[in-house]
This record gives structure tokens, C-alpha cells and sequence, in this order.
């Protein structure tokens, strides 16, 4: 999902600046004790998570096909359908009963999420409308016959008549089932008006088999808004029967092209397959006549599929202008980037550029961490700010230039994290929101040579913001922190803990083999916290449980100064201390009176049983000036004690 607290960011800045004052000589708060403890894990790795961080010997994960057959009547914001859901139970256990998300209950008067959302500045819930939200569930059926279910909240249990075995026992599922589409619902769905009609951006809009593993068995934590999704893989057919003159987009291969295309599209679709540069496929021009589409029928069926996926969504629309164009992946593989936006959206750098900004995007993180797994990637102008499912994401149809290139570029990174790796977002959204954002500074840098790359932040002011005492720990559910700090902790604070590892602490190589690594071992299943650290110090070879501690589990201050310069028969000692609770490595440019800079690194060890430490430096000249930090990459929020000069 979209970050959108960059306002309450700067605000923390501007509180702290003026909270924060010269230290000077202070007493050490810090225990080495405890930021050494070896004892990082609560539990030793098995058979089905190993010790190392890779999936163990046993591991095994459930498995769900879906093929959903629906309806879109524009009048009445009304989808219906049926989805048959093949479930096969590869868990160790027998299971009496299954618990199924109904996502879309969290727009019931009566939700546990609409209690929970604050009066004012909240994203989530739906701003306000009254309308019959909710699925209206018509039927569930296995093998043809109704059985008893119960529904609480956003979640469905359905009671099995006969048990479903262990390892590998399946059973089908049918549900008939209605909503009305919230016209803003929660930020991650919605209708928005346009001068040639509505768009219909469909999300969270079928029952979903609730992930069942060896962490918690049963996953039922309620959807209340800020907790994302976990949700199992398999293959996704979609049939969307929509009037005729709109053009229905999915995160998916399009296996009917030539009964819902006219020959002209289809024509330019087949060419916009083979093209780097964006062909346009229903023009502005087309929309603005009167939405072409082939005629003669009230209503056109889209038939699409896609393949090993968590999730799948769509829109659907009168308005649309499409183009598209070839994206060039790893292994001579190919895939169609396509964007779908309103007349309003199109022109001055705004998403008459989107197809450029996915094909660029999906084509580098494909170069750099994992190839791109779907046919088609799919970029819908939408009311809703920015959100991710596989193969299509949804953006603010407002958004141009730097913003749509940002929004884009982040909602799909998402297709790495949670798309293909698939952590549990409800619980640990820093899993896939930050490790996205890190990668999303990345291809910013990189992308049309930095157009729109605003140069390294200092990370000392970010210190201030991100280790702010009033913060809970990055490791917190979504649901048990401050709606606005969730932009600080979930995106930037660990965004900031990898780059930290990824330039400093172990340095691109070491990184980016544990990460990979970690997206390897882990793509298409659902890993912990755990996994990731473990995975990370094992491929890197380097006890990380201090920082992983600092940064992740607590919300410790890291505040190193040099406190003294003193000269010795060997040139001069300097005196450094670790004032706050988190520790680091130390990096220091020392200058002597010649005028000569040398720059020395000391492992963070020396903060194994010290809180400071004497560096000896070897010169014949006079030390004239330490500077802790000179590059400002540590997260040291009072960096006014970093610099000594004689
Ligand atoms: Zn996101």
C-alpha cells in the first residue's frame, strides 16, 4: 500500500529539532549486556523451518484454486458471482473446519473495523458512506450439498461434514454470494467518477481461504483496515461479465482477447506485445466516441487466468484509454506492461507515462532480484492512492510525474514482497512494506538516469524521526500502532535498517547474496520474521541478533561521541563512547595538523563489553579534528558530539 505520512514525518523533525539539545559529557545509558544477550530466538529451528533460515525438510504450506464466475452491474455497485475453491490440506493435521476472510464485512455498520476507525484522518473504513455493505452470502456448498457455517465479523467458519485428511486431503467449496461495491473502501478499493464513466476498482471482492500453517494454525486476526493480507497460492480462473462498453483489466492472461477486443484493439494489443515503445490500444479519442467495443451484445465476458497466485483483482471501466507495451525480463522471457486511465490522467507527464514507469520498473527488479512471475503487469488509474495485487495495482489517477513514477514504482515492487514472497502482512507488515521501499530507493536512483532520484537524506535527521522515544518497535502488528506512525514504521525504519546493512554493516555483496537468498529460498511461501533474520545471518555469516534487536524488536538510540583526544608516545588516543542503547560500528575521520585525513573503521565488537573506548592512533603529526559519522549513514539522532577539534 501506499506510504502517505510523509507529512507526519516532517512534522516529527520540526518537534524534535527543538527537543533536542547539545549533550555534551553524558552518563552512558548503555547495557551491553542485554544488546549482546545471545540468546536472540525463542525457539530453535525444525523440520519445517531449519535452524539456517531455509524452509525446512517437511515444511508444507495449504494450497487453493479459485475459479470465480462474476457479474458487474454498474447501476447498482452490485458484483455478483460464485467461486468454487479446490482446497488441499498438506498440513500434518486433520481439519474439522475452515475459516474463510470475507474482507468486504469490514463495510458493515456493525464491524469491528468501523468501531475501531478514529472520527478524523483515517484511510481505512469507508469515509462515511451509509450503504449496505457486506457480503450477502446466498450459499456454501461441498459437493453439491449446503453445510453449516458461522460468520463473525470479517471471517467465515464452515463446519466440514466429513474431516479433511492430513497431507494432501482436498475438498471443493462453492459459494454464491453478492456486495455493493464501497465507493471508498479503505483505500484499497473503490468507484471513482469520470466525464466517461465510472471506474470500478475491484479488490478483497470473493472469500478467501484463510492461511492455515505451523505458526498459528488457523490465521483469523480480523481485517479492521491497516493489517494487510495473508493468503494462500494456487491457480486463480476469472470469468467477468461486465456491460459492453467497458474494457475489464486483471491482474492475468486474457484467454478470450478475440470475443472482447474489437479487431483494431486486438490488433494493437498483439503489437504493443512486441513493442519497447507504449502502443496505444483504445484511445482517448475511441473512450470520448463512445467506448468501443465489439457490438451487437449488452454485456461481454472477460475470461482470464493466472497462475501459482495469493490473490487476484480487476476493473473495470467505461472510461479507460489503454496502452501497453513489451517489458524485457530475465531469461528471454517477455511480459505486456498495460495501463488503464480516464481522460483526466492523461497528458502533461502524467499516465500517458505509466506503461514506461512499469515496463522500467518490473524489468530492473526482474534484473536484480527475481524475474517477474505473471504474463501481464497492469497499472489501473483509480480513487484509490496506491495499492498492490498481483499483476495489477491500483494508483491515484491524479498522480503524474515524480508521484506516479513513486506510487507505481512501489506498488509494483509489491509484486516481490508480499507477492512472491508471501510473509503475513496482517501481522508483520514491515516484512513486505519495508523490504519494498528499500528496494523501491534503489530503482529510484536508477531509474532514466535519476530523473527523479532527490539525492541521499542525511541519516542523522532521520535518526530523529525514526528512533523518535514515542515510536512503538517496528515488530508491532499494524493494528497496534498509531495510524500515523505506521508510515515510519513500517515503510521507512526498516527500509532504513536494510540500507544500513546493505551499505555499511555488511556491504552490497554480503547483502545482497542473503537477500537474494532469502527471496529464493522463500518465493511462493510464507516465511517469519525469524526466517528472515535467520536466513540473513546465516548467507552473511554474521551474528546480527544486536541489531535485529535494536532495530526491529525494540526501538533503541544510537548516540556516539567522541568525548577526548589525548597524546601518547604512538600519536594520540581518542576517546569514544556509546551513549544510547543501540550499538554500531564506529566510523571516524581523523585530520592532523598537516592537514591529512585518514578514515578508520572499528567493528561494532568494541561494544561487546564497553560503553568506551580508547582508539589508538598512530601519527607523528598532532590530531586536530575527529568527526564520527563524516558521511552521515548512521542512524545517530544527536550528532552535535560527533566532532571534536582541538
Ligand atoms: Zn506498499
Amino acid at each position: 500500500m501506499k506510504r502517505n505520512h510523509i507529512i507526519s514525518i516532517k512534522a516529527f523533525i520540526v518537534l524534535l529539532c527543538f527537543s533536542v539539545t547539545a549533550f555534551g559529557q553524558t552518563k552512558s545509558n548503555y547495557d551491553y549486556v542485554t544488546a549482546f544477550d545471545p540468546m536472540f530466538y525463542q525457539k530453535n529451528g525444525n523440520e519445517f523451518r531449519s535452524a539456517s533460515g531455509k524452509p525446512g525438510p517437511k515444511y508444507w504450506q495449504n494450497a487453493a484454486n479459485y475459479h470465480i464466475a462474476a457479474t458487474l452491474n454498474d447501476k447498482d455497485r452490485e458484483i455478483t458471482a460464485t467461486v468454487k475453491m479446490d482446497y488441499t490440506n498438506n498440513s500434518p493435521d486433520q481439519l474439522d473446519y475452515l475459516w474463510l476472510q470475507l474482507d468486504q464485512n469490514m463495510f458493515k455498520d456493525d464491524a469491528r473495523g468501523n468501531a475501531i476507525i478514529p472520527i478524523t484522518n483515517s484511510r481505512y473504513g469507508a469515509k462515511g458512506e451509509k450503504f449496505d455493505g457486506g457480503y450477502k452470502i446466498k450459499s456454501v456448498k461441498i459437493g453439491g450439498k449446503d453445510v453449516e457455517y458461522l460468520i463473525n465479523d470479517t471471517r467465515m467458519q464452515v463446519y466440514l461434514t466429513e474431516v479433511l485428511k492430513a497431507e494432501g486431503g482436498k475438498t471443493q467449496l462453492t459459494i454464491e454470494y453478492s456486495y455493493i461495491v464501497p465507493k471508498y473502501g479503505s483505500d484499497r478499493t473503490g468507484i471513482l467518477d469520470t466525464k466517461y464513466g465510472e471506474i470500478f476498482a475491484i479488490a478483497q471482492w470473493y472469500p478467501r481461504i484463510a492461511v492455515y500453517d505451523d505458526v498459528l494454525g488457523w490465521n483469523t486476526n480480523p481485517y479492521t483496515g491497516p493489517g494487510e493480507f495473508y493468503l494462500e497460492y494456487g491457480d486463480i480462473d476469472v470469468e467477468i461479465t461486465s456491460p459492453s462498453n467497458h474494457f475489464v483489466v486483471l491482474g492475468g492472461e486474457l484467454l478470450n482477447p478475440e470475443e472482447v477486443l474489437t479487431s483494431t484493439q486486438l490488433e494493437r494489443w498483439n503489437e504493443a506485445k512486441k513493442s519497447d515503445k507504449t502502443v496505444v490500444i483504445r484511445s482517448e479519442k475511441e473512450v470520448a466516441q463512445g467506448s468501443p467495443h465489439p457490438s451487437g451484445k449488452k454485456n461481454l465476458t472477460w475470461k482470464y487466468h493466472l497462475k501459482n497466485t495469493r490473490d487476484v483483482a480487476w476493473a473495470s471501466s467505461s472510461a479507460f484509454i489503454i496502452d501497453g507495451a513489451r517489458m524485457n525480463l530475465q531469461d528471454g522471457k517477455t511480459a505486456l506492461a498495460l495501463s488503464a486511465y480516464p481522460q483526466e490522467s492523461n497528458g502533461n507527464n502524467a499516465w500517458e507515462r505509466s506503461t514506461e514507469y512499469v515496463k522500467a520498473s518490473i524489468e530492473k527488479y526482474s534484473e536484480r532480484w527475481f524475474n517477474y512471475p505473471y504474463p501481464v503487469a497492469v497499472n489501473v488509474a483509480a480513487n484509490v492512492g496506491g495499492m498492490e495485487y498481483p499483476a495489477i495495482v491500483f494508483c491515484g489517477y491524479k498522480a503524474k510525474g515524480a508521484s506516479l513514477w513513486g506510487v507505481t514504482d512501489h506498488e509494483f515492487g509489491h509484486i516481490w514482497f508480499p507477492m512472491i514472497v508471501g510473509s503475513n502482512e496482517r501481522l508483520h507488515a514491515w516484512m513486505d512494506e519495508g523490504f519494498n521501499t528499500f528496494i523501491n530507493g534503489i530503482s529510484t536512483e536508477d531509474f532514466n538516469n535519476g530523473e527523479y532520484y532527490k539525492g541521499k537524506a542525511d541519516a542523522n535527521k532521520s535518526a530523529l524521526v525514526l528512533t523518535n522515544p514515542l515510536l512503538e518497535p517496528v515488530m508491532s502488528s499494524p493494528s497496534a500502532m498509531n495510524e500515523r506512525n505506521i508510515g515510519i514504521l513500517v515503510y521507512y525504519k526498516p527500509a532504513f535498517g536494510l540500507k544500513l546493512l546493505h551499505d555499511v554493516i555488511l556491504g552490497p555483496e554480503r547483502f545482497n547474496y542473503a537477500f537474494k537468498t532469502y527471496i529464493n529460498d522463500w518465493a511462493y511461501k510464507h516465511p517469519t520474521p525469524d526466517d528472515f533474520f535467520r536466513t540473513m545471518e546465516n548467507a552473511a555469516g554474521e551474528s546480527l541478533a544486536w541489531f535485529w534487536r535494536g532495530w526491529f524488536q525494540n526501538n533503541w538510540r544510537l548516540d556516539q561521541a567522541v568525548t577526548a583526544v589525548h597524546k601518547n608516545s604512538e600519536g594520540a588516543v581518542i576517546t569514544i563512547e556509546n551513549l544510547e542503547q543501540m550499538p554500531m560500528p564506529v566510523v571516524m575521520d581523523i585530520t592532523t595538523k598537516g592537514g591529512e585525513t585518514s578514515r578508520v573503521t572499528i567493528p561494532v565488537e568494541i561494544w561487546e563489553r564497553n560503553k568506551t573506548w580508547d582508539y589508538q592512533f598512530h601519527t607523528n603529526e598532532e590530531v586536530v579534528k575527529v568527526q564520527i559519522d563524516p558521511d552521515k549513514v548512521f542512524p545517530d539522532f544527536n550528532p552535535g558530539n560527533n566532532r571534536w577539534t582541538k
